[in-house]
């Protein structure tokens, strides 16, 4: 728990979100400035910076939150999607808790989320 982290108040509680799934490690939420017609935050519960970060920590909680992604998909209806892991601020990351955005139906555009 990072004090002036906003996912981690968000896992805490403090804050609401919209969650669709948790897992003992991972927790989902929608985006709160969704750029596609599905657009879903996976995130550890561990606050660590990025998903690169995260896998070399917490490798197995970097697997779970990979699956995580698979399911949110398909309980959204979508059996394909894209996954993005912004990493550093130059990348567009905003947020620094590791996060992957799962997006529905954006196809196979390109994609700029910053
Ligand atoms: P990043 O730019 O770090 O890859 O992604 C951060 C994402 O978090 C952005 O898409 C942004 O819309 C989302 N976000 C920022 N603050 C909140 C919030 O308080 N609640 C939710 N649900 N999403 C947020
Ligand atoms: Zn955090």
């Amino acid at each position: 728990m990072a004090d002036d982290c906003i996912f981690c108040m968000i896992i805490a509680g403090t804050i609401p979100a919209d969650i669709v799934d948790q897992s003992e490690n991972t927790i989902a939420f929608r985006d709160i400035n969704p750029k596609a017609p599905i657009h879903v935050l996976v995130v550890p519960k561990v606050h660590l910076p990025d998903i690169a970060s995260l896998a070399t920590v917490e490798p197995a909680i970097a697997a779970e939150l990979l699956a995580m992604t698979r399911k949110v998909a398909k309980a959204e209806g979508f059996e394909d999607y894209n996954l993005v892991f912004n990493t550093g601020a130059a990348a567009g990351q905003t947020v620094f808790h590791a996060h992957g955005h799962v997006l529905g139906g954006v196809g196979a555009s390109k994609l700029f989320l910053a």
